[in-house]
Protein backbone atom coordinates (compact mmCIF):
# COMPACT_ATOMS: atom_id res chain seq x y z
CA UNK A 1 0.00 0.00 0.00
CA UNK A 2 2.95 2.14 0.49
CA UNK A 3 4.96 2.02 -2.23
CA UNK A 4 5.09 5.74 -3.40
CA UNK A 5 6.54 6.63 0.30
CA UNK A 6 9.39 3.91 -0.71
CA UNK A 7 8.27 0.89 0.96
CA UNK A 8 7.62 2.26 4.25
CA UNK A 9 4.02 3.35 6.08
CA UNK A 10 3.91 7.62 6.05
CA UNK A 11 5.79 8.14 9.52
CA UNK A 12 4.43 11.02 11.88
CA UNK A 13 3.51 14.23 10.53
CA UNK A 14 1.26 16.09 9.38
CA UNK A 15 0.29 15.48 5.10
CA UNK A 16 -0.76 18.91 3.70
CA UNK A 17 -2.94 16.83 0.96
CA UNK A 18 -3.98 18.37 -2.56
CA UNK A 19 -7.43 16.86 -3.45
CA UNK A 20 -9.51 16.70 -6.56
CA UNK A 21 -11.02 19.75 -7.93
CA UNK A 22 -13.60 18.15 -9.62
CA UNK A 23 -12.72 14.41 -10.87
CA UNK A 24 -12.44 12.40 -8.00
CA UNK A 25 -9.32 10.09 -10.49
CA UNK A 26 -7.37 13.37 -10.08
CA UNK A 27 -6.47 12.00 -6.30
CA UNK A 28 -2.80 11.37 -6.65
CA UNK A 29 -1.69 7.47 -5.68
CA UNK A 30 0.89 9.45 -2.73
CA UNK A 31 -2.33 11.48 -1.39
CA UNK A 32 -4.15 7.97 -1.28
CA UNK A 33 -1.43 6.02 0.64
CA UNK A 34 -1.49 9.05 2.81
CA UNK A 35 -5.19 9.41 3.48
CA UNK A 36 -5.23 5.03 4.32
CA UNK A 37 -2.86 5.81 6.41
CA UNK A 38 -3.85 9.02 8.16
CA UNK A 39 -5.59 8.32 12.04
CA UNK A 40 -7.15 12.04 11.74
CA UNK A 41 -8.21 13.65 8.71
CA UNK A 42 -8.74 17.59 9.32
CA UNK A 43 -11.05 18.61 6.96
CA UNK A 44 -12.69 21.74 6.10
CA UNK A 45 -15.89 20.14 5.88
CA UNK A 46 -16.46 16.86 7.07
CA UNK A 47 -19.62 16.21 4.91
CA UNK A 48 -18.10 17.26 1.94
CA UNK A 49 -14.92 15.59 1.97
CA UNK A 50 -16.63 12.46 3.23
CA UNK A 51 -17.86 12.15 -0.13
CA UNK A 52 -14.12 11.78 -1.43
CA UNK A 53 -12.86 9.22 1.58
CA UNK A 54 -16.22 6.95 1.15
CA UNK A 55 -15.38 6.88 -2.78
CA UNK A 56 -11.80 5.36 -1.53
CA UNK A 57 -13.17 3.28 0.75
CA UNK A 58 -11.24 5.90 3.83
CA UNK A 59 -12.89 5.31 7.46
CA UNK A 60 -10.11 7.93 9.20
CA UNK A 61 -11.57 9.96 12.11
CA UNK A 62 -12.23 12.85 10.68
CA UNK A 63 -12.36 16.61 12.72
CA UNK A 64 -13.54 20.17 10.55
CA UNK A 65 -10.59 22.76 10.79
CA UNK A 66 -12.00 25.47 8.83
CA UNK A 67 -11.49 29.67 8.25
CA UNK A 68 -13.24 29.73 12.05
CA UNK A 69 -11.41 27.31 14.53
CA UNK A 70 -8.38 27.16 12.86
CA UNK A 71 -6.58 28.46 15.66
CA UNK A 72 -8.00 26.45 18.08
CA UNK A 73 -7.81 23.07 16.11
CA UNK A 74 -4.18 23.43 15.46
CA UNK A 75 -3.74 22.65 19.15
CA UNK A 76 -5.27 18.95 18.70
CA UNK A 77 -3.36 18.71 15.36
CA UNK A 78 0.11 19.43 17.04
CA UNK A 79 -1.04 16.90 19.59
CA UNK A 80 -1.71 13.96 17.33
CA UNK A 81 1.32 14.30 15.62
CA UNK A 82 3.57 14.86 18.72
CA UNK A 83 1.95 11.31 19.95
CA UNK A 84 3.17 9.78 16.91
CA UNK A 85 0.33 9.96 14.23
CA UNK A 86 -0.02 10.50 10.93
CA UNK A 87 -2.29 13.23 10.39
CA UNK A 88 -4.05 14.75 6.86
CA UNK A 89 -4.98 17.83 6.02
CA UNK A 90 -7.28 18.92 3.68
CA UNK A 91 -9.78 21.28 1.98
CA UNK A 92 -13.03 21.31 0.12
CA UNK A 93 -11.06 21.31 -3.48
CA UNK A 94 -7.82 21.28 -4.88
CA UNK A 95 -4.39 22.69 -2.12
CA UNK A 96 -5.04 23.58 1.11
CA UNK A 97 -3.04 26.93 2.14
CA UNK A 98 -4.16 28.12 -1.36
CA UNK A 99 -7.20 30.58 -1.16
CA UNK A 100 -8.31 27.93 1.57
CA UNK A 101 -7.29 27.26 5.21
CA UNK A 102 -4.01 25.56 6.38
CA UNK A 103 -1.33 28.02 6.68
CA UNK A 104 -2.13 28.61 10.73
CA UNK A 105 -2.27 24.84 11.22
CA UNK A 106 0.88 24.66 9.28
CA UNK A 107 2.80 27.12 11.30
CA UNK A 108 1.26 25.42 14.42
CA UNK A 109 3.35 22.10 13.61
CA UNK A 110 6.26 24.23 12.79
CA UNK A 111 6.42 26.27 16.13
CA UNK A 112 6.31 22.57 17.59
CA UNK A 113 9.28 21.80 15.72
CA UNK A 114 7.09 19.14 13.86
CA UNK A 115 7.35 17.88 10.58
CA UNK A 116 5.37 18.94 7.98
CA UNK A 117 4.60 17.01 4.68
CA UNK A 118 3.34 18.73 1.36
CA UNK A 119 1.51 16.27 -0.99
CA UNK A 120 1.37 18.32 -4.50
CA UNK A 121 -1.76 17.79 -6.57
CA UNK A 122 -4.62 19.47 -8.19
CA UNK A 123 -5.05 23.60 -8.11
CA UNK A 124 -7.50 25.20 -10.05
CA UNK A 125 -5.52 28.15 -10.77
CA UNK A 126 -2.63 25.81 -12.27
CA UNK A 127 -5.00 23.46 -14.14
CA UNK A 128 -6.59 26.89 -15.96
CA UNK A 129 -3.03 28.12 -16.99
CA UNK A 130 -1.70 25.05 -17.85
CA UNK A 131 -4.44 24.71 -20.73
CA UNK A 132 -4.96 27.94 -21.19
CA UNK A 133 -2.37 29.11 -23.31
CA UNK A 134 -1.86 32.26 -22.31
CA UNK A 135 2.17 33.48 -23.16
CA UNK A 136 3.24 35.25 -20.30
CA UNK A 137 6.00 34.04 -18.42
CA UNK A 138 4.77 35.51 -15.10
CA UNK A 139 1.81 35.62 -13.63
CA UNK A 140 0.37 37.01 -9.95
CA UNK A 141 -2.05 35.21 -8.40
CA UNK A 142 -4.66 37.64 -6.79
CA UNK A 143 -7.38 35.12 -5.13
CA UNK A 144 -10.81 36.52 -5.07
CA UNK A 145 -11.33 39.80 -5.79
CA UNK A 146 -13.82 42.04 -3.42
CA UNK A 147 -17.38 41.03 -3.20
CA UNK A 148 -18.48 45.32 -3.25
CA UNK A 149 -17.92 47.23 -6.36
CA UNK A 150 -16.06 50.18 -5.15
CA UNK A 151 -13.24 48.05 -3.10
CA UNK A 152 -13.54 45.55 -5.85
CA UNK A 153 -12.65 48.50 -8.55
CA UNK A 154 -10.07 49.55 -6.41
CA UNK A 155 -8.11 46.86 -6.21
CA UNK A 156 -8.29 45.92 -10.23
CA UNK A 157 -6.71 49.47 -11.05
CA UNK A 158 -3.72 49.06 -8.12
CA UNK A 159 -3.09 45.44 -9.83
CA UNK A 160 -3.34 46.89 -13.69
CA UNK A 161 0.06 48.37 -14.43
CA UNK A 162 1.80 45.03 -12.96
CA UNK A 163 4.02 43.59 -15.56
CA UNK A 164 2.39 39.77 -15.41
CA UNK A 165 -1.09 38.02 -15.99
CA UNK A 166 -3.50 38.44 -13.26
CA UNK A 167 -5.01 35.12 -11.86
CA UNK A 168 -8.45 35.48 -10.16
CA UNK A 169 -10.89 33.09 -8.44
CA UNK A 170 -15.14 33.85 -8.29
CA UNK A 171 -18.53 32.91 -7.67
CA UNK A 172 -20.69 32.64 -10.41
CA UNK A 173 -23.12 34.74 -9.00
CA UNK A 174 -20.32 37.46 -9.53
CA UNK A 175 -18.73 36.33 -12.59
CA UNK A 176 -20.69 39.05 -15.04
CA UNK A 177 -19.88 41.91 -12.77
CA UNK A 178 -16.16 40.68 -12.16
CA UNK A 179 -15.73 40.82 -16.11
CA UNK A 180 -17.44 43.87 -16.55
CA UNK A 181 -15.33 45.57 -14.83
CA UNK A 182 -12.24 44.09 -15.76
CA UNK A 183 -13.45 45.03 -18.92
CA UNK A 184 -13.76 48.67 -17.86
CA UNK A 185 -10.90 49.12 -16.30
CA UNK A 186 -8.00 47.09 -17.89
CA UNK A 187 -6.84 47.89 -21.70
CA UNK A 188 -9.02 46.06 -24.26
CA UNK A 189 -6.57 44.63 -26.12
CA UNK A 190 -5.55 42.28 -22.57
CA UNK A 191 -6.37 38.34 -22.96
CA UNK A 192 -9.12 37.13 -20.38
CA UNK A 193 -9.12 33.45 -19.76
CA UNK A 194 -12.33 32.12 -18.50
CA UNK A 195 -11.41 28.34 -17.43
CA UNK A 196 -15.08 27.07 -16.20
CA UNK A 197 -15.98 23.90 -14.07
CA UNK A 198 -12.20 22.73 -14.56
CA UNK A 199 -12.48 18.91 -14.85
CA UNK A 200 -15.84 18.24 -14.05
CA UNK A 201 -18.84 17.38 -17.12
CA UNK A 202 -18.79 21.08 -18.55
CA UNK A 203 -15.10 22.13 -18.49
CA UNK A 204 -14.82 24.81 -21.04
CA UNK A 205 -12.00 26.57 -21.23
CA UNK A 206 -12.14 29.99 -23.53
CA UNK A 207 -9.45 32.91 -24.36
CA UNK A 208 -10.64 36.14 -25.91
CA UNK A 209 -10.07 39.88 -26.14
CA UNK A 210 -10.74 41.42 -22.84
CA UNK A 211 -12.99 43.71 -24.37
CA UNK A 212 -15.09 41.31 -25.74
CA UNK A 213 -15.97 38.98 -22.73
CA UNK A 214 -18.56 41.08 -21.29
CA UNK A 215 -20.66 40.29 -24.47
CA UNK A 216 -19.50 36.21 -24.52
CA UNK A 217 -20.38 35.63 -20.89
CA UNK A 218 -24.07 37.21 -21.65
CA UNK A 219 -24.56 35.46 -24.63
CA UNK A 220 -24.90 32.14 -22.83
CA UNK A 221 -26.66 31.57 -19.26
CA UNK A 222 -24.77 27.96 -19.19
CA UNK A 223 -21.83 30.20 -19.64
CA UNK A 224 -22.20 32.70 -16.24
CA UNK A 225 -22.34 28.72 -13.69
CA UNK A 226 -20.31 26.89 -12.01
CA UNK A 227 -16.74 27.45 -10.59
CA UNK A 228 -14.27 30.30 -12.25
CA UNK A 229 -10.24 30.72 -12.82
CA UNK A 230 -10.41 33.90 -15.01
CA UNK A 231 -6.77 35.04 -16.28
CA UNK A 232 -5.73 38.61 -17.79
CA UNK A 233 -2.89 38.56 -20.15
CA UNK A 234 -0.04 41.45 -19.23
CA UNK A 235 -0.54 44.76 -20.08
CA UNK A 236 0.63 45.86 -23.64
CA UNK A 237 4.20 47.03 -23.68
CA UNK A 238 4.66 50.53 -23.66
CA UNK A 239 7.56 52.39 -25.90
CA UNK A 240 10.24 52.06 -24.01
CA UNK A 241 8.80 49.71 -21.29
CA UNK A 242 11.13 46.59 -22.74
CA UNK A 243 14.62 48.69 -21.97
CA UNK A 244 16.22 48.51 -18.69
CA UNK A 245 18.24 51.31 -17.08
CA UNK A 246 21.93 50.48 -18.78
CA UNK A 247 20.35 50.81 -22.10
CA UNK A 248 18.10 53.98 -21.69
CA UNK A 249 21.29 55.70 -20.29
CA UNK A 250 23.79 54.11 -23.14
CA UNK A 251 20.78 55.13 -25.90
CA UNK A 252 21.15 58.85 -23.97
CA UNK A 253 24.97 59.05 -23.97
CA UNK A 254 24.99 57.86 -28.07
CA UNK A 255 22.14 60.26 -29.32
CA UNK A 256 24.32 63.09 -27.41
CA UNK A 257 27.16 62.91 -30.14
CA UNK A 258 25.29 60.98 -33.08
CA UNK A 259 22.63 60.56 -35.72
CA UNK A 260 19.44 58.50 -34.43
CA UNK A 261 20.11 55.81 -36.59
CA UNK A 262 23.59 55.06 -35.55
CA UNK A 263 22.83 55.58 -32.14
CA UNK A 264 20.14 53.53 -31.80
CA UNK A 265 22.46 50.41 -34.21
CA UNK A 266 25.46 50.75 -31.53
CA UNK A 267 22.58 50.97 -28.60
CA UNK A 268 21.34 47.75 -29.20
CA UNK A 269 25.01 46.49 -30.22
CA UNK A 270 26.16 47.33 -27.01
CA UNK A 271 23.54 46.40 -24.67
CA UNK A 272 21.19 43.43 -26.68
CA UNK A 273 18.45 45.79 -26.13
CA UNK A 274 15.81 45.09 -28.70
CA UNK A 275 16.20 47.83 -31.65
CA UNK A 276 12.65 48.55 -32.07
CA UNK A 277 12.00 49.60 -28.11
CA UNK A 278 15.59 51.87 -28.24
CA UNK A 279 14.36 53.48 -31.75
CA UNK A 280 10.79 53.94 -30.16
CA UNK A 281 12.98 55.70 -27.23
CA UNK A 282 15.26 57.81 -28.93
CA UNK A 283 12.07 59.45 -30.90
CA UNK A 284 9.93 59.74 -27.99
CA UNK A 285 13.15 61.49 -26.37
CA UNK A 286 13.59 63.73 -29.38
CA UNK A 287 9.76 65.10 -29.62
CA UNK A 288 9.89 65.57 -25.65
CA UNK A 289 13.00 67.79 -26.75
CA UNK A 290 11.55 69.96 -29.45
CA UNK A 291 8.57 70.57 -27.17
CA UNK A 292 10.56 71.86 -24.19
N1 LIG B 1 -7.64 25.41 -2.82
C1 LIG B 1 -8.32 25.49 -4.08
C2 LIG B 1 -7.30 25.32 -5.21
O1 LIG B 1 -6.25 24.71 -4.98
O2 LIG B 1 -7.56 25.72 -6.34
C3 LIG B 1 -9.12 26.74 -4.21
C4 LIG B 1 -10.17 26.92 -3.14
S1 LIG B 1 -11.13 28.37 -3.36
C5 LIG B 1 -12.00 28.42 -1.85
C6 LIG B 1 -12.42 27.83 -4.43
C7 LIG B 1 -12.37 28.55 -5.78
O3 LIG B 1 -11.44 27.90 -6.63
C8 LIG B 1 -13.69 28.52 -6.53
O4 LIG B 1 -14.55 29.54 -6.11
C9 LIG B 1 -13.22 28.72 -7.96
O5 LIG B 1 -12.95 30.07 -8.20
C10 LIG B 1 -11.91 27.92 -7.96
N2 LIG B 1 -12.18 26.54 -8.37
C11 LIG B 1 -12.22 25.45 -7.57
N3 LIG B 1 -12.52 24.36 -8.31
C12 LIG B 1 -12.65 24.77 -9.59
C13 LIG B 1 -12.97 24.12 -10.81
N4 LIG B 1 -13.20 22.81 -10.86
N5 LIG B 1 -13.02 24.86 -11.94
C14 LIG B 1 -12.77 26.18 -11.91
N6 LIG B 1 -12.48 26.85 -10.78
C15 LIG B 1 -12.43 26.16 -9.64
Amino acid sequence: MSEHFSGRAPGAALYVVATPIGNLGDLTLRALDVLRAAELVACEDTRHSARLLQHYGIAAQCIAVHEHNERAASARLVQAVAEGKVVALITDAGTPGWSDPGARVVRSLQEAGLPVVPLPGPCAAVAALSAGGLLDARFLFAGFLPARGQARRGQIESLRDIDAALVFYEAPHRIAECVADLASLLEPERELLIARELSKTFEQIVRLPLAQAPQWLAADAMRQRGEFVLAVSAPPRRAGAALDAHATRTLGVLLADLPLKQAVKLAAELTGAPRNALYEHALAQAAQQSED
